[in-house]
């Protein structure tokens, strides 16, 4: 499966497609890394997705926008999910100072707001999210990107019935 699209009529759509990526993962038989670009204008739903998805990996606290901090880690029971916002960031090389090649291990779940700021230093994405608004709704687009990708996606369409 190469793609899914769903339509998410409020917020809570949107949380239970992170949640439900969540889910996939830690319902696999062998632990895999993701890594995820998410795709969108401003407030159409990427840190609300990706709240979704570190709520679900089992994080209890907040799960803040990492506008101003580019990064924000979780430390979790199995894994790592870092969750980047690129947004700000002035020059791809500050990844690089960053040592963002770290972020990108078997242990580690990465969401990536605004990829394209990072472009040549970011990990291959096994999905590409877009979330597009349709009014005061939205509309999802999941993309796989690998072989990884695609059974995540193809799990994900027997949990989520929208
Ligand atoms: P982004 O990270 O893409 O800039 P945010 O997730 O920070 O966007 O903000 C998204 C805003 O849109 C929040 O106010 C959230 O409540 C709202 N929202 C999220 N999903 C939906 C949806 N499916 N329909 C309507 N509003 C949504
Ligand atoms: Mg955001």
């Amino acid at each position: 499966m190469k793609q899914l699209e769903y339509f998410l009529p409020d917020e809570s759509a949107t949380i239970a497609i992170g949640d439900g990526l969540a889910q996939v993962l830690q319902s696999a038989t062998k632990q895999q890394a993701l890594v995820v670009y998410l795709n969108g204008d401003l407030g159409a739903g990427k840190t609300t997705l990706t709240r979704g998805f570190v709520r679900g990996m089992g994080h209890q606290g907040n799960v803040k926008s990492p506008t101003y901090t580019i990064v924000e880690p979780y430390e979790l029971a199995n894994w790592r999910v870092f969750h980047f916002d690129l947004y700000r960031l002035a020059d791809a090389e500050e990844l690089e100072y960053m040592g963002i090649r770290d972020y990108f291990n078997e242990d580690c779940c990465c969401f990536i707001e605004w990829p394209e700021k990072g472009a040549g230093l970011l990990a291959k994405a096994d999905l590409i999210i877009n979330i597009a608004y349709q009014d005061e709704q939205r509309i999802i687009k999941l993309q796989a990107e690998t072989v990884h990708g695609e059974q995540v996606l193809m799990s994900l369409a027997q949990i989520i019935k929208l």
